[in-house]
């Protein structure tokens, strides 16, 4: 790099200068044949650019990229066995397991830790009950007062 200004030109070529920085690199130019090749090689390397054919990915990267994209991430499919925590009486069980989501989901990376939380009674015997659960969910029953209603079915059963 043979001039300070040069490393404006980039900036320049693509108008992401404010109007001081501009007008003073305009000023520059015609004094600068540095700047002013720096500035002809730039522009032609972007009209290339513009005129190349968008690279297309090979079916197999595609077909990867998309398997990808449709496979649940670890967290995802934490929190699909947990979203029917509601439907769990116990109250103190249900906050220990959001706040075992929050804690994981504030660090997306730490799978272990989500991994040991599942080593708790309480979150293990929620887990026993997840086939129950997801039968609630496969009838689609997340409606809140749906779930209510179930929550206390053995109660309307009691009733004469
Ligand atoms: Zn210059």
């Amino acid at each position: 790099m043979s001039c300070p200004l040069e490393q404006e030109l980039t900036a320049y070529v693509d108008d992401a200068l404010d109007e001081v920085a501009r007008r003073k690199v305009e000023a520059h130019l015609p004094g600068c044949a540095a700047c002013s090749g720096t500035l002809a090689l730039l522009r032609r390397t972007n009209a290339l650019w513009a005129n190349a054919p968008a690279p297309r990915p090979s079916p197999a990267l595609r077909a990867r990229v998309l398997a990808e994209i449709d496979r649940p991430t670890f967290l995802q499919r934490l929190r699909g066995l947990l979203r029917p925590v509601v439907l769990v009486p116990a109250g103190a069980l249900a906050a220990g397991v959001i706040a075992s989501v929050v804690v994981t989901r504030s660090d997306p990376g730490d799978e272990a830790l989500a991994l040991e939380s599942l080593q708790d009674p309480a979150q293990l015997e929620l887990a026993l009950n997840l086939d129950e659960l997801d039968d609630l969910e496969v009838l689609g029953l997340e409606n809140p007062d749906d779930l209510e209603v179930i929550t206390h079915l053995d109660e309307l059963e009691a009733m004469p």
